[in-house]
């Protein structure tokens, strides 16, 4: 293996094809390029590795011009979406566990109408911010076709 690419391609192509960043036709020069040559595509593999490593610990990216804001992003993302996925169950669970511990120990319908009152209310509150979180994700996901 050479220690450096024998044809000279530039480094920060891979860089920018890592991001997503190139025009079809330099990605496509790229994408054959790494085919068919070793050095770029273990560059390539190493780039990925540290850039995989930083998303999922979370590390603050480095203060350099190739790791722009949408890695970080698109990590932050995940983690929101992975937290609501864990939320949303975990909260309907005891809810529901709630509802039928309240029926069962309640007595008359004064006392639950004012347990199930509270109930729906929280419910309503969740919904309502369940509402929001979905709506910020869209305008985040509108954001990163913009970039
Ligand atoms: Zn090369």
């Amino acid at each position: 293996m050479t220690d450096r690419c024998p044809t000279g391609l530039n480094e920060k192509l891979i860089t920018a094809f890592l991001d997503g960043e190139l025009t079809q036709g330099d990605e496509q020069r790229v994408r054959l390029h790494l085919e068919s040559c070793s050095y770029c595509r273990e560059l390539y593999t190493d780039l990925r590795r540290i850039r995989d490593a930083a998303m999922s610990t979370r590390f603050p990216a480095p203060p350099d011009d190739q790791w722009d804001e949408r890695p970080r992003t698109r990590g932050s993302l995940a983690f929101r979406l992975l937290g609501w996925w864990l939320a949303i169950p975990w909260v309907i669970f005891v809810l529901a566990y709630a509802a039928r511990e309240a029926w069962l120990g309640s007595h008359g319908a004064a006392g639950r109408v004012l347990v199930f009152g509270g109930i729906a209310a929280g419910t309503l509150l969740l919904v309502s911010a369940l509402l929001d979180r979905l709506r910020d994700l869209k305008t985040d996901k509108y954001r990163g076709v913009n970039k």
